[in-house]
């Protein structure tokens, strides 16, 4: 999968506060990501973020 800052993304699993949304913030080593309901933000390795991610938004491609 291929990210990009500014884009949505949805999990397959919720996040604890009820909510799939995520907001991706920057893209590294790690892809820091920002929880869409709670603002709450996480880092994790491509690799983990591959496996749970449902689909990707991209905004730009409107
Ligand atoms: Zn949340």
């Amino acid at each position: 999968m291929k990210y990009s800052v500014g884009d949505r993304i949805q999990t397959k699993k919720a996040h604890v506060c009820g909510f799939d949304e995520w907001e991706v913030l920057r893209i590294g080593a790690e892809i820091k990501i920002k929880c869409v309901n709670c603002s709450r933000e996480i880092m994790v390795f491509k690799t983990e973020l591959d496996k749970k991610v449902k689909t990707v938004v991209n905004i730009d491609k409107k």
